[in-house]
């Protein structure tokens, strides 16, 4: 079944900017901000500007010119934030995807989180 994008996600809404948001990095294809609420001192939320669901969907379907512009976000938003683990105490990197991963805005983002250590990878279910 293909995917379907939902234009009215608030990180479309965050794109088209029809709401504000804390702009760490805007490239060609990508847009890093600041997560609204912060769960560590180091939050940043990475987008493609592309309708690409889940991180899945981007990387079967984006072209390279996009995965190339994303992955290389990731690394300059890491050196931006210091967190980078060869120089600094590192972070962790997170893309929830659909009902079991909890994802609560269907655009796909990665979660750069660093400035505290992180507890268990996996949490219990609740
Ligand atoms: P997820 O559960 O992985 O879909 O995470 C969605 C994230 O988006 C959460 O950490 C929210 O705090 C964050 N978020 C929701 N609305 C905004 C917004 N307007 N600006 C920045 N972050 C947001």
């Amino acid at each position: 079944m293909a995917y379907a994008y939902d234009d009215q996600n608030i990180f479309a809404k965050i794109l088209r900017g029809e709401i504000p948001n804390t702009t760490v990095l805007e490239t060609e294809h990508t847009l890093a901000f600041r997560d609204i609420e912060p769960q560590a001192p180091v939050h940043v939320l990475i987008i493609p500007k592309g309708a690409y669901v889940s991180y899945d969907h981007f990387a079967a379907t984006a072209s390279d010119a996009e995965i190339i512009d994303y992955t290389r976000a990731i690394a300059k938003v890491c050196e931006i934030e210091g967190v980078k683990p060869d120089s600094a105490e590192g972070y962790r990197l997170i893309s929830n995807a659909g009902v079991h991963g909890v994802q609560d805005v269907p655009h796909l983002h990665v979660h750069i989180l660093g400035g505290r250590r992180m507890g268990r990878m996996v949490p219990p279910a609740t």
